[in-house]
């Protein structure tokens, strides 16, 4: 019999990772991993992006030795908003896609099987599923890079919401009359701690106080270098968005009770210069509060470390439960 593979993309603002895996014996797992493909994502008019999503699929089977029939389905993590019945993807602002009927198109385009969901969610639902922080029944994973949102899983279930919205904790308001979010709202969550947030609001600073770095910072990191060298009006934005990162953990906490939460997101590859100020706000909140000490309390906190993939996997893990999914869960699969 001839190798069978499931396939998982992460599309990621700026490069789309892709998975390709043997079919995992235990539910919700996948096997070994056949091939690991990086491409920069081809932002771009959207009527294109079904087609250049499915050459990089097809370029990654093929560098695994097989071929599109050899496939039992395919699985997609998308920044924003999507609605997994009919595979739309309603709205992805960082990509520029709305109303995009992604998931037809790609069954149309590979004949494989094709669900489709929000990246962090999705990158929640693998974590959970293969127990990369413990074998938990609850967990939210808060991803901070280009956007903030969270995904949760309850009672080792994926937690959507009714209207799909559950977990964008990237737009409730963290410090009211603070800086603009594209959602309309000032001072959200997301407008402070985000990765554009913190450049934005540190080269605001800087241009206020008339001591702009050269070379001019370009990035995120650019800011947490500047930190770790000392620069004040660096450290006082990060240890700001800091304090953001904390009240989302501790939003979470109160509001989930989850035995996790799992930090990522390209701002968390910072390393010690992100997650110091983050547990140095945690810390104060629960010398402040008893209730904050027992809800924050033990490794509830972890930082993802990078480097896994969590999106790609969370991507293949979509098919794993598509195909195999628990009672009451998940749509049917036509295999004609
Ligand atoms: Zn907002």
């Amino acid at each position: 019999m001839a190798d069978r593979y499931v396939v998982g993309a992460d599309i990621g603002g700026t490069k789309t990772a892709i998975l390709v895996c043997e079919p995992g014996t235990r539910r919700g797992g996948a096997g070994r991993i056949r091939t690991r493909h990086v491409a920069p994502t081809a932002v771009g008019s959207p009527d294109r992006a079904a087609d250049a999503i499915a050459d990089l699929v097809t370029a990654a089977v093929d560098e695994a030795g097989g071929t599109l029939g050899d496939v039992d389905g395919l699985g997609i993590g998308v920044p924003g908003r999507v609605e997994p019945s009919s595979g739309e993807v309603s709205l992805a602002v960082n990509l520029g896609w709305q109303g995009l009927p992604l998931g037809p198109r790609l069954e149309a385009r590979l004949g494989v099987p094709t669900f489709l969901e929000n990246d962090v969610r999705a990158a929640a639902l693998g974590l959970h599923r293969r127990r990369v922080f413990g074998d938990v029944q609850s967990l939210a994973f808060l991803a901070i890079g280009t956007g903030v949102s969270a995904g949760i899983v309850l009672d080792g279930r994926l937690h959507r919401g009714a209207k799909g919205l559950a977990g964008e904790i990237g737009h409730a308001v963290v410090m009211p009359g603070g800086p603009h979010c594209a959602c309309g709202l000032d001072g959200c969550f997301e407008a402070v701690a985000s990765g554009p947030a913190i450049l934005s609001q540190a080269l605001a600073a800087w241009s206020a106080a008339g001591r702009m770095p050269s070379p001019t910072p370009r990035a995120a990191e650019d800011v947490f270098r500047a930190a770790e060298a000392g620069d004040a009006i660096a450290t006082q934005v990060i240890a700001k968005a800091g304090k953001a990162v904390a009240w989302g953990i501790h939003l979470l906490a109160l509001t989930y009770d989850v035995e996790r939460i799992v930090i990522g997101g390209g701002v968390s590859h910072a390393g010690a210069a992100f997650i110091d100020p983050v547990r140095a706000e945690l810390d104060r909140v629960r010398d402040a509060s008893p209730l904050a000490r027992e809800v924050l309390a033990g490794d509830l906190v972890q930082v993802l470390p990078p480097g896994l993939d969590a999106g790609a996997w969370g991507a293949v893990t979509l098919v794993s439960e598509a195909l195999d999914p628990l009672p009451g869960q998940g749509r049917e699969v036509d295999h004609a």
